[in-house]
């Protein structure tokens, strides 16, 4: 055996205990390090014959890569929507890592890691407010979570059409009707094979408003003259957290034949809040919603879910099933997680997330979301009473959409944008919202 790996495994416990104290000093002193760096990396490694151990590795990372790792977990990072790790996550994490199960048995034969991530599904569900007939399980990111829901979606379609795409390969022009769509799910159909010319775009509510005019989303349905198509909607668009008006596409739903997805990565979680839930008041009725848990919830990367309606698991098995694997069993007799997303093998993902909501409950997230929306209208009144800024639409969660006041300063957003990020005390992302650059 390699000797540096044969010391490694015999010091194991003196290699953990540096990786802990190092993780706690980070996380002590995350509020003091800079949110940006102008640090370039000098040098590289090469890899060598035989390695250098994990003691001397660990140095080389500390003095090549730690000193410009930026706090993007810290409380001034306010750019994307950056969640940090909650204690609780860091452990289930951790200890992913060490029992290393690889995520996709089955009923309790092998491992238990499905049964955990049902399990935390249901954590999930109950969070959420949700009922028990959607079925979920674990991805990356929204946006893989996005790509989940739709790849269902385009199966649903297939049969709506008399074809068995995940069989026969997508043909036909589809139909996907959306307002004000995340990126990631344009980037999802395009994986799918769906072209983005297939794409009618709904208009949105008047008064520079995200959210889709119901009245334009009726009269593009009665133009497609009863073909079926699916919805894409947003609970929390990223620029000004825009939701669409779920009671009434869901009353639509009861009159017209369509798939509705809602990508909710991150404003789902307005459900944690008694003032806020309101926003997403009949999400129930979609055929499939999009979560994020590396946001909102709190939980290291990459972590997200998605739920689909139970009704539809025959469509998420042909989407997803692996039938030339005959020692995989049937997928509808055999729920495995295999047959259910796009992933075959996994890490435990679930985990981090089962500790997170076991260890906090409820009343946990609901404190870490009512914080996050207390800070985001205090500041947003701070912007709408300066001189200097001007707030572009009112807060509804957790963004602020904000600019320099004066048409003439238009121009100067993105640089005092980057000279306001390169003072490393504060990072915000540019957008572009009603046509205009923006900062957010
Ligand atoms: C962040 C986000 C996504 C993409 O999520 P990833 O986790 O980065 O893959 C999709 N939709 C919305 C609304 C988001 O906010």
């Amino acid at each position: 055996m390699n000797e540096h790996l044969q010391r490694d495994l015999s010091q194991l416990d003196n290699l953990l205990e540096k990786v802990k104290e190092q993780g706690l000093e980070y996380l002590k002193n995350i509020s003091n390090r800079d949110t940006s760096t102008q640090n370039v990396l000098k040098g590289k490694l090469n890899l060598s014959e035989g390695g250098l151990g994990t003691l001397e590795t660990l140095k080389q990372f500390n003095e090549r890569f730690e000193p410009i790792i930026v706090s993007t977990s810290g409380p001034r990072f306010w750019g994307y929507v950056t969640g940090g790790s909650t204690p609780a996550s860091i452990v289930g994490d951790w200890l992913t890592t060490i029992y290393d199960q690889n995520s996709f048995a089955t009923n309790g034969q092998g491992d238990i890691s499905a049964i955990i991530e049902l399990e935390t599904i249901q954590l999930m569900l109950d969070l959420f407010e949700l009922p028990t007939n959607f079925l979920g399980g674990f991805v990356t990111g929204a946006t893989m979570s996005n790509f989940t829901c739709l790849a269902v979606a385009r199966q649903w379609l297939g049969k709506e059409l008399g074809k068995d795409f995940a069989k026969e390969g997508v043909s036909d022009n589809l139909n996907y009707l959306t307002a004000t769509p995340h990126s990631s799910a344009i980037k999802s159909l395009s994986l799918l094979g769906i072209g983005s010319n297939n794409i009618i775009k709904v208009k949105t509510l008047e008064g520079n408003r995200e959210a889709i005019d119901v009245i334009d989303l009726e009269s593009k349905i009665i133009g497609l003259c009863g073909e079926p198509f699916v919805l894409i909607s947003s609970g929390g668009t990223v620029n000004t957290v825009d939701f669409d008006d779920f009671v009434a596409i869901a009353k639509l739903k009861e009159k017209y034949n369509f798939w509705w997805h809602i990508d909710a990565a991150f404003g789902g979680f307005a459900v944690c809040s008694n003032t806020h839930k309101h926003l997403v008041k009949g999400w129930e009725n979609a055929d499939s919603i999009t979560i994020d848990c590396h946001k909102w919830l709190n939980v290291p990367y990459e972590s997200a879910v998605f739920f689909v309606k139970e009704q539809h698991k025959h469509l998420q098995v042909e989407t997803f099933q692996n039938s030339n694997a005959p020692y995989l069993g049937n997928p509808l007799e055999n729920f495995s997680y295999l047959n259910f997303l796009p992933e075959n093998s996994r890490r435990l993902k679930a985990l981090p997330v089962w500790f997170s909501l076991i260890a906090y409950g409820k009343k946990g997230y609901q404190e870490i979301v009512e914080n996050c929306i207390i800070l985001s209208n205090q500041f947003g009144y701070f912007i709408q009473e300066s001189a200097h800024f001007e707030l572009l639409a009112p807060v509804r969660l957790n963004t602020v959409c904000f600019t320099l006041k004066g048409k003439e300063n238009q121009e100067k957003v993105n640089a005092y944008l980057t000279l306001l990020n390169d003072t490393g005390k504060v990072f915000m992302t540019p957008t572009i919202y009603n046509g205009q650059k923006k900062g957010n």
